[in-house]
């Protein structure tokens, strides 16, 4: 067991931290976010997190993530239920005719979902009494503490806060976010970094959150995530009766930038009828703007050498993406599990061996996942801009032909809605769903290519008055 200094106290970065400090590790979390975290009831109005973009932004998080946390965290997402978040099934929640009933395994898609302020001070408040693990807020680390070991590899044996004070551990873990400053820190040590591919996803979000008088939701007409030509419409449940509405573009639409008028934007959400219903409700937010959110991953072992040892980069300090499939933190949260389970009889005698054995962790667990996320990122992004052109998007990628197929397809056969279900969850990939006998068939057969109802991008551009 070990002493392990964490960089970051954001959502998964602090379930990482509990993971490891019920495994009997003496983790110490620091946050450079000064603010305590506010009891779950007033997080959404009061927590202020300067060091997490997104905050208030559209969130939802899926049934591999209440998977993982139940596994890893068992409590947590029972609190977060008690906080008021939306525990749901979508097979319950659409006609018998089209899922044929409850079958077994269904649970599978069990989801506890909430704003991500409320589920992450629920998150804060189970960490801050669990054994081992220390929480210091309003620290911010600025740089490193190491030292070259005999293969002139820098060896990490710490941090060091901007009060100057210098923290010892025997492994640092990076969870400083997709901003995180870790490379530049193991440059600023003498270590090359790790190799960064960074890139702009293309994507912008127009989102806003909304209340019911009720405590209820509206109920879904489709997929949570809907594309409609040159736009996508999310629709995501959360908690106490509230919910968020994101329309996403590709950053290149400069006439959609309109949309950050409510007017606008409202009169744009209402045209599409599979999804007015959700905007009849009183609105908590304006329309928030996201954009200029990159694709970006840091690769620490480069041709089996490590570029440093005694540090690990964790969730989106290692990989992030656009994030419209919602799948940041669960990924994150696999990511995490798979570090305890890495940690759990390390001595920290070899730290080379420590490092190889994370990233090819990394490579099991995670990288299939970021690719596939990217992937369909790619394709969804050149099918906006195409349909901005007034196209269609032209590919011959069977996996992307046949993820569209069981887009509508999975309306008319209760196996592909499960199918679809299960790669929306993350409870299974694509390219394993596909290979289920016959599903791949079946969703080409039924595949209807009948554009959902709603305006063209003529029609879009009148709406918004350009
Ligand atoms: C617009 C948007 C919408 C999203 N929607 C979803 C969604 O619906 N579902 C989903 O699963 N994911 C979603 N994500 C992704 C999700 O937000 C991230 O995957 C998640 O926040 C990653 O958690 P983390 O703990 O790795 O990092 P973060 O939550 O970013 O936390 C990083 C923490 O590190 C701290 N920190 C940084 N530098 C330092 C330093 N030098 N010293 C001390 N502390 C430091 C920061 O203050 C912060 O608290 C979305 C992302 C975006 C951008």
């Amino acid at each position: 067991m070990g002493r392990i200094a964490m960089v970051g106290g954001g959502i998964v970065g602090t379930c990482a931290a509990m993971m490891l400090a019920r495994d009997g590790h003496d983790v110490t979390v620091l946050e450079r976010d000064p603010t305590p975290p506010p009891p779950p009831n007033s997080a959404w109005a009061d927590w202020e997190r300067r060091g997490v973009n997104q905050f208030r932004m559209v969130h939802y998080f899926l049934p591999k993530f209440r998977e993982v946390a139940e596994q890893e965290l068992p409590g947590l997402t029972e609190a977060m239920v008690a906080a008021g978040a939306l525990r749901n099934n979508p097979i319950d929640g659409a006609p018998a005719d089209i899922t044929g009933g409850r079958r077994a395994g269904d649970e599978r898609f069990d989801t506890v979902t909430a704003r991500r302020p409320v589920a992450e001070s629920v998150v804060a408040a189970m960490a801050a009494t669990t054994p081992g693990l220390t929480i210091r807020r309003g620290i911010a680390v600025v740089g490193l503490l190491a030292t070259v070991g005999p293969n002139g590899v820098v060896h990490v044996t710490g941090v060091r806060t901007a009060d100057g004070e210098e923290i010892t551990a025997d492994l640092v873990v990076d969870a400083g976010g997709r901003r995180s400053a870790m490379a530049q820190w193991l440059r600023d040590c003498g270590s090359p970094g790790p190799v960064e591919v960074i890139e702009d996803s293309g994507f912008v979000y127009y989102a806003r959150h909304f209340r019911s008088p009720d405590g209820s939701v509206p109920p879904a007409f489709g997929g949570l995530l809907q594309p409609y030509g040159s736009i996508s419409i999310l629709t995501l449940p959360a908690d106490n009766g509230t919910w968020g509405v994101g329309v996403i573009a590709s950053s290149k639409d400069a006439a959609l930038r309109a949309l950050l008028d409510v007017e606008c934007w409202e009169r744009v959400v209402k045209s599409y009828p599979l999804v007015a219903h959700w905007i009849d409700a009183e609105p908590i937010t304006n329309v928030e703007l996201m954009a200029k959110i990159e694709d970006r991953q840091r690769t620490y072992v480069i041709d089996g050498l490590p570029v440093a040892t005694g540090v690990v980069p964790l969730a989106d300090a290692w990989a992030c993406t656009n994030p419209s499939l919602g799948r940041g933190i669960s990924i994150g949260l696999i990511h995490a599990a798979a570090l305890r389970t890495l940690l759990h009889d390390e001595n920290f005698g070899d730290p080379t061996a420590l490092a190889v054995r994370w990233s090819e962790v990394t490579a099991e667990t995670v990288q299939p996942l970021f690719h596939d996320t990217l992937n369909f990122d790619r394709h969804r992004l050149a099918e906006i801009e195409a349909a901005m052109k007034g196209h269609d998007y032209e590919t011959t990628d069977p996996a992307w032909l046949l993820g569209k197929a069981l887009e509508t397809a999975m309306f008319h056969d209760p196996d592909l809605l499960r199918g679809f279900i299960d790669i929306a969850s993350l409870t299974a990939r694509g390219a394993d769903v596909m290979a289920r006998p016959g599903l791949a068939e079946r969703a080409m057969a039924l595949a209807d290519p009948t554009p959902p109802p709603g305006p063209d991008r003529g029609g879009l551009l009148a709406l918004i008055g350009a």
